[in-house]
């Protein structure tokens, strides 16, 4: 470890959608700007994505643009619709709050978020969370991702793109705190690493998951973490 190097007690992995970010007011937005530049329709997104989801598959709004209307296009409508959307919108309840909460306290956190590259890096860049480290990785289960930090000293090893301050050199924390609204991220919670389960409605999984906090909202999650002092 090099002298700029620090042992700190913990690392919180926040996940991006549905609960730091609203996909619903993310879709209606993106379509309605795209409406008024001239550039898609937002029946055809809509048709698209209920095709995809009746079928259980993902929709990627950004291969579906590109296919069906072009790079051209998708290039002028993401660059277009970071600079108009109004970030407030499209942020869930608590999410501002929380991020705060942690930035105050100095508690190292980033956001580690799953599904398609171009995509989730667009509606990042929509919340306006161009400083807080994130990385998008291609599988909802965080507990997974988190155990390929641990090492054999027991402390987890937080990857260099999830730090947004280099002084801090490579950080190294005790344990690690998982914030999510699908079970499945916490399917299998290496040591020392803690759950709160974000209940958005969305994925009503397995409510007695261990070392697993289950909370309504951010605020709730909030309250608790002010009630533990
Ligand atoms: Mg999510």
């Amino acid at each position: 470890m090099q002298a700029s190097d620090q042992l700190r007690s913990e690392y919180w992995v926040l996940d991006f959608d549905r609960t730091l970010f609203s996909i619903e007011k993310n879709i209606e937005q993106f379509c309605r700007i795209g409406e008024s530049l001239g550039l898609l329709s937002k029946k055809s997104i809509v048709q698209e994505q209920q095709h995809a989801e009746s079928q259980g598959a993902s929709f990627d709004v950004y291969e579906f643009i590109v296919q069906t209307y072009g790079l051209d296009v998708w290039d002028q409508l993401s660059t277009a619709y970071v600079k108009s959307v109004d970030a407030t919108c499209l942020l869930l309840p608590g999410a501002t709050e929380l991020l705060d909460y942690l930035a105050v306290r100095s508690i190292q956190h980033g956001i580690v978020t799953f599904g398609s590259k171009h995509w989730q890096q667009l509606k990042l860049d929509a919340a306006g969370f161009e400083n807080i480290p994130s990385i998008i990785v291609d599988t909802p289960d965080k507990a997974s991702i988190v155990k390929t930090w641990l090492d054999e000293n027991g402390t987890y090893t937080i990857p260099d793109e999830l730090v947004d301050d280099p002084k801090i050199g490579t950080l190294a924390v005790r344990s690690v705190v998982i914030v999510d609204d699908k079970s499945r991220a916490f399917s299998s919670l290496p040591p020392r690493t803690k759950g709160y389960w974000v209940q958005t409605g969305h994925d009503t999984g397995d409510k007695t998951l261990p070392f697993t906090t289950t909370v309504q909202d951010l605020y709730q999650l909030i309250r608790s973490l002010v009630e533990q002092g």
